[in-house]
């Protein structure tokens, strides 16, 4: 999980916190940044193991097991800058992000490209670098996230948004859900060559993430929606999985 940006190598790595969540780690051996710190304690346990200091937090939605970190962050490293979407009012000092907006991370040499995708959440964005997405609890391995205060029609009109980057984007979900989905996708089609060599790739994986674009153009069943009919037909049987 590392790549070559402007001569600087940056690792993306995983934090695992709670049952199966994942705040995602980015940094060039010094300086970091993390995606949705739920927790803070494993991010401060991470950082002080690989001697990283912390530069900013980017947060992709509201829900409190992606946001539950970020006072303490906060207090502990007090020079750093917090990121979220607009639309969501929050009890931390943060940035508030809408489509379009690009965020600078010179000590990283990162940009991101701030890409509203609700549906999950009727505020929620992700974090687009040109080869990676932070895309939270939208687009997951082989799935897509619950509806909760966002609408089926938001979420229809994000995984299509998600489905126009290029193929080779690495996708950054934020939770560890890909063998229940690739047991719910093959119970819909259960010869699909591509979901069989899916589900036998990923039973020896602890953990499954990032997947890319086209592996989930390839096997992911809600991005293979051709209507929105069929996209809400398909989120109530996953409901009821
Ligand atoms: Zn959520």
């Amino acid at each position: 999980m590392t790549g070559y940006r402007e001569n600087q190598l940056i690792h993306i790595e995983p934090i695992e916190a709670f049952q199966d969540n994942y705040i995602w780690l980015i940094h060039n051996n010094k300086k970091s940044i993390v995606v949705d710190p739920g927790d803070a304690n494993p991010v401060i346990e991470t950082l002080a193991r690989k001697s990283l200091g912390l530069i900013a937090i980017l947060i992709t939605h509201h829900h409190a097991d992606h946001i539950g970190g970020v006072r303490e962050l906060q207090k502990k490293y007090p020079n750093i800058k917090t990121f979220a979407p607009y639309k969501d009012k929050y009890d931390f000092v943060n940035k508030s992000l809408k489509n379009g907006d690009e965020i600078n991370i010179p000590e990283l040499q990162i940009n991101y490209k701030i890409i509203e995708i609700p549906g999950h959440t009727q505020g929620h964005i992700a974090y687009y670098d040109m080869n990676n997405l932070f895309c939270g609890d939208t687009l997951f391995a082989c799935g897509c996230g619950k509806i909760f205060d966002g609408t089926h029609e938001q979420m229809y009109d994000s995984l299509r948004k998600i489905s126009a980057l290029p193929k080779k984007t690495k996708i950054y979900c934020a939770h560890e859900y890909t063998k229940k989905n690739i047991a719910f996708a093959l119970s819909l089609k259960p010869d699909d060559m591509n979901l069989k060599l899916r589900r036998e790739f990923t039973s020896h994986l602890k953990i499954t993430v990032p997947s890319t674009l086209d592996e989930e153009l390839k096997t992911n069943p809600f991005l293979n929606c051709h209507s929105l009919e069929a996209f809400k037909k398909l989120r109530d049987l996953k409901d009821q999985f």
